[in-house]
């Protein structure tokens, strides 16, 4: 069996304009796992995911490979087509559009497109919202949107920006069991999440982030037994 992971960042920095962003980043993620980026603001995790997905407009240096093929130099919309998904953390979604058209207009490009009846057994919730506008939806009901979304157009692995980011503890639990089932089904997840118990309560490993750099790479019992000092540590 093939050990090549699915995803693999090597020696990857970036900046914007003099200011260095990342530092030498290594990062790998094997399919079939969830693995979160954790860290303060600015530690610059959102910009390893636009690095991953090819919209980092400054300048970067070194490699992602996505399934064993060199994607660094690669546009964005071949990315798409390979299977890489982003959930940027404002979601993106189309506020006057109704639910099922913001669902069936993107174009089901990826590898591996997930029909609407699919998406409906997966999210119930946005079956019972498909008439409704995105500016009627709420917090989490947009960030299932976006999720969903990104599943359709046939992502295989998920890069999502802070999906809890402003979410009630209910609904965070909720965007859990998302992910969690979306695993089941298949699909491998990065993600960043500032909420370190809520990582560890959906994670299979983490890294830490700061000041662009990977700190630590953790797996997720190591997680748990150091949740309380990495809070502390992380100051978030
Ligand atoms: P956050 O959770 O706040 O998004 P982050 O860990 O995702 O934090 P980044 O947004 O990747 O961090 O930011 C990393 C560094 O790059 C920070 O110092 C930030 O100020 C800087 N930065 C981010 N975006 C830009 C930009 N468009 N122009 C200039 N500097 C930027």
């Amino acid at each position: 069996p093939s050990t090549e992971p699915m995803l693999r960042i090597e020696g990857l920095s970036a900046w914007y304009g003099e200011a260095q962003a990342l530092r030498s980043v290594d990062i790998e993620v094997q399919e079939g796992e969830i693995v979160t980026l954790v860290g303060r603001n600015g530690a610059g995790k959102t910009t390893l995911l636009r690095c991953v997905t090819g919209l980092h407009i400054g300048r970067n240096e070194g490699r992602v490979s996505f399934l064993s093929q060199d994607v660094t130099k690669q546009a964005v919309h071949k990315r798409t087509r390979r299977g890489l998904g982003y959930v940027p953390d404002d979601r993106g979604i189309y506020a006057t559009l109704s639910v099922e058209e913001n669902l069936t207009l993107p174009p089901r490009v990826g590898p591996e497109p997930w029909s609407l009846d699919r998406v409906y057994e997966t999210f119930p919730r946005l079956k019972e919202r498909r008439r409704f506008p995105g500016t009627k939806l709420s917090g989490g009901e947009q960030q299932m949107l976006a999720l969903a979304r990104v599943l359709r157009m046939g992502a295989r692995l998920l890069l999502c920006d802070e999906p809890t980011e402003g979410l009630s503890p209910l609904i965070v639990q909720q965007i859990g069991d998302i992910l969690r089932e979306v695993k089941r089904q298949g699909v491998t997840v990065l993600l960043i999440e500032q909420n370190v118990h809520f990582a560890a309560t959906v994670a299979d490993r983490h890294y830490l982030l700061a000041e662009g750099r990977v700190v630590e790479s953790l797996d997720n019992d190591a997680m748990k037994a150091r949740e309380g000092e990495l809070l502390q540590h992380l100051g978030i």
